[in-house]
């Protein structure tokens, strides 16, 4: 008999990409084979993304192809959530669970392909199996969102917030260090809110005692050695005491912050969280404390009810707060999201599309200019691509698929996953040049 092998597509965020690896160190464990093409494979696991239209679209794509190479297919992610559109398209389709659901994946799978080992005795590498390079890995401490903003139908496909206890978050980030991994990215809905579903319950590691709270984290992962990056932060106050942190150099200067708009009227009605904060006066403080702090955000243009005047509210913010790195997406209105239902006027798509490229203008030179003050800097890159003479990095200040990279040309051959000092030449509105030093 030979090892069943299953054909696997991972869509989505990289929330999805940890689901993905769980249930890929799983088949391992069981002693599945990966197959690198739906054709020959005994099944297909597609992990889908629900989030906006487009996504779904590409799902849909996804299924479809998988049901015409292959036909035993099983679907998970946050479009399972959901499965009347998926059915109705693929009645013959072999299972569809929601996302997290890693048990119900498992048992389809034995259902479809059984597996050929005993689990207990085939032996699976214990920091799990990483879809992301062997350099850098996600960590995730959270599942689940206590927030409601009104675009979004995270919370009502994942459910409130439930946070890991500090001390697995630690051993899993332990194990990850051991296995050669550089670089940690810490993510979940809203990283900041860490720890308020179990009361900041204390948790012991390495003999100390914490508790299940932001700060608390940031601190333990700091001790790592390696470099930690934050995503998905809000600017609560709390947030402030992080920042020293990065001062002196036990986090990344770097914090993912999902703004999404700047005037307090547009933000009221995405009921965003720490909307009534004083964002500039935070931005500015915390780059007081730490000079080379980078931030990253994502914006959205067009919401209902937006007028012209809250974006050109929004627009002075990206004057006033100089972010590092922004994505911007025009409104897509998503099914089942409560902002559907505010009873606002629609932003018409003709306006939707002119305001995106104008904040894109906007923030391009904005990014550009940040990017020129590291000209001249000598900076740790962390190779991702590494060559005998030319290699691609990222700074501090990068994360990886969604920041710019540091291009480098070396006298010696840079490996993967080596951490070079690089004297910066040249600066685009993206990315950054450079010599290894
Ligand atoms: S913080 Fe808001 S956008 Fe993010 S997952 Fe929670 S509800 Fe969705």
């Amino acid at each position: 008999m030979n090892t069943p092998k299953i054909s696997f597509v991972s869509l989505g965020c990289p929330k999805a990409l940890v689901d993905s690896e769980r249930i890929i160190t799983q088949l391992r464990a069981e002693g599945y084979e990966l197959s690198k093409s739906h054709i020959g494979a005994d099944a297909v696991i597609v992990n889908t993304c629900g989030f906006l239209d487009s996504a779904k679209a590409e799902s849909l794509a996804a299924i479809s192809e998988a049901m015409a190479q292959n036909g035993k297919v099983i679907v998970t992610g946050c479009m399972g959530a959901e499965p009347e559109e998926i059915l109705k398209a693929h009645p013959d389709i072999a299972a569809v669970t929601g996302p997290q659901a890693y048990e119900s994946v498992m048992q389809a799978v034995h259902k479809v392909a059984p597996p050929l080992h005993d689990p207990y005795l085939d032996l699976v590498p214990d920091q799990g199996v990483k879809l992301t390079p062997r350099h850098y890995a996600y960590l995730k401490i959270s599942e689940g969102c206590n927030n409601r903003c009104s675009f979004c139908i995270i919370p009502s496909l994942r459910g409130d917030l439930v946070s890991r206890p500090l001390n697995e978050v630690m051993r899993e980030a332990e194990k990850l260090v051991k296995s050669g991994v550089k670089e940690i990215l810490v993510i979940s809905q809203d990283t900041s809110a860490y720890g308020v579903d179990v009361k900041y319950a204390p948790s012991e590691w390495q003999g100390r005692e914490y508790q299940t709270r932001f700060i608390d984290l940031a601190r333990a992962l700091g001790e790592l050695g390696v470099w930690i990056r934050l995503h998905y932060v809000y600017p609560y106050p709390h947030v402030d005491d992080v920042i020293p942190l990065m001062a002196e150099g036990k986090i990344l200067p770097y914090l993912d912050i999902p703004f999404q708009h700047a005037s307090a009227k547009v933000l009221k009605a995405m009921r965003r969280p720490a909307h009534q904060d004083k964002t500039l006066e935070r931005i500015h403080k915390w780059r007081s404390i730490c000079p080379d702090l980078a931030i990253r955000s994502t914006f959205i243009v067009g919401f209902p009810g937006e007028t012209e005047e809250d974006f050109q509210e929004l627009l002075s913010f990206l004057d006033e707060a100089k972010l590092e790195r922004v994505g911007c997406f025009p409104y897509e209105p998503v099914k089942g999201a409560k902002a559907n239902d505010l009873g606002l006027e629609l932003v018409d798509d003709e306006t939707k599309q002119s305001r995106y490229k104008r904040f894109m203008e906007r923030q391009q030179a904005i990014s550009a200019k940040r990017l020129s003050t590291r000209v001249g800097r000598r900076i740790k890159v962390l190779i991702d691509e590494g060559g005998a003479t030319q290699a691609k990095g990222r700074s501090p200040w990068d994360a990886p698929e969604i920041d710019g990279h540091v291009h480098i040309t070396s006298r010696r051959p840079l490996r993967t996953g080596e951490l070079v000092m690089v004297k910066i030449e040249r600066a685009d509105a993206y990315d950054l040049y450079g010599v290894a030093v």
